[in-house]
């Protein structure tokens, strides 16, 4: 049997969340096209070997701010109004970039609440699936010019690893201007030794992280951020590789072996993604659901309408419900994708009479399975 490697990791995931920082995009206030360029053909690599990429990118900040005037933007209004000016331009370089490959580039513009809150984050996954599904590369970045300070996720670390949580992405590559996690500073402590792989966090690898190492990247996020990205990461099941990405073709030298730190995670986003369920959701009403659905539920399928007989208590769409079988037992639990009111409209059609019940077209699942844990 061969062992199990942290490449081995990179090599078998499915799904890819990479996150570039600004120093890689941007140089001097300009794209830093050959890399960019470059990184296109590493992920068209992925994509040619069945993987697939969804890409969070910095630079709009380091793009824009010398289209604002000489002075360097430092109230969070020219900060914001320096990504509104430099986004399209890093959407342009992203899109010259794919341009040889016939790869749609797709932008997103996330803010925190689209991940933190469940409504807005089911949404979000739904268009980022369907953009992948469509064969379509997603570009995410903060909604710079309109996060404030006290909403926003701050670094696209934090973002890069809430994007791999919510699309069960099985690993995050955080590329960065330093090749991983040393004891201490290697640029000024000769004795500092490089940690290839982590299994579990600790305050000690905080404390090697903080400093100077805190400082290592030029970006807003240092390798304390990266370590908060990990654990984030690490709790959904993803595992996460830190490395220097400046160099062309940071992928594939990332493949043939260069210097990097793998903070691992034991889990699959499958499980995780359970025990989050699980120990996460305190239910808000009931679903009532017949014979049918609940044999068709514990066989791994979603609830569908036409099991479902009725709605209990008051809840909103994204809320957590318990799914009660005919005996009144509880099932499952679950996130709902229609509040109490349009549930109770149309329990018992088929997905399809959706629309015309409500006007619109919804989710073909009132609970879809990813969103559902068994109660065993
Ligand atoms: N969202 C910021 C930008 O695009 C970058 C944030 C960060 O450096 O992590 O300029």
């Amino acid at each position: 049997m061969t062992r199990e490697t942290p490449l081995s990791r990179l090599v078998s995931a499915k799904r890819i969340v990479v996150k570039v920082g600004s120093a890689l995009i941007a140089e001097a206030g300009s794209v830093r096209q050959t890399w960019l360029d470059q990184l296109a053909n590493d992920i068209a690599e992925r994509r040619a070997a069945g993987q697939e990429i969804i890409l969070v990118s910095s630079g709009a900040i380091a793009l824009g701010r010398n289209k604002l005037g000489p002075e360097r933007p430092r109230k969070l209004e020219e900060k914001q109004a320096a990504a509104a000016l430099g986004q399209p331009l890093l959407m342009a370089a992203l899109a010259h970039a794919f341009t040889p490959h016939e790869t749609p580039v797709a932008q997103a513009l996330l803010t925190l609440e689209d991940t933190e809150n469940r409504r807005r984050w089911l949404n979000a996954r739904a268009t980022l699936e369907t953009l992948l599904g469509a064969g379509g590369i997603p570009i995410i970045n903060e909604n710079d010019s309109v996060a404030t300070d006290e909403i926003r996720y701050g670094d696209n670390d934090r973002l890069a690893a809430r994007v791999a949580q919510m699309m069960s992405a099985d690993v995050l590559v955080l590329l960065s201007d330093i090749d991983g996690l040393y004891t201490a500073d290697p640029r000024t402590n000769p004795t500092a030794e490089h940690l290839p792989v982590i299994h579990n966090l600790t305050a000690q690898h905080d404390a090697m992280a903080s400093g100077s190492n805190a400082q290592a990247d030029l970006g807003s996020g240092g390798m304390t951020t990266k370590l908060t990205a990990a654990r984030i990461a690490q709790s959904a099941g993803c595992s996460t590789v830190i490395t220097q990405g400046s160099k062309d073709r940071p992928l594939r030298n990332l493949l043939d072996g260069a210097r990097a730190t793998w903070i691992l995670s034991t889990l699959t986003p499958d499980t995780a993604r359970q025990i989050w369920l699980k120990g996460h959701l305190t239910p808000e009403g009931s679903i009532s659901i017949d014979a049918g659905a609940a044999q068709a539920l514990m066989g791994g399928a979603s609830l569908l309408p036409v099991g479902v007989t009725a709605a209990h208590g008051e809840f909103a769409r994204g809320a957590a419900v318990a799914i009660k079988a005919p005996s009144g037992q509880t099932i499952a639990k679950g996130i709902s994708a229609y509040s109490s009111i349009d549930i109770a409209r149309i329990a018992g059609l088929q997905s399809d009479q959706i629309e015309q019940k409500l006007g619109y077209r919804g989710r073909p699942a009132i609970v879809h399975r990813n969103d559902l844990v068994l109660e065993r």
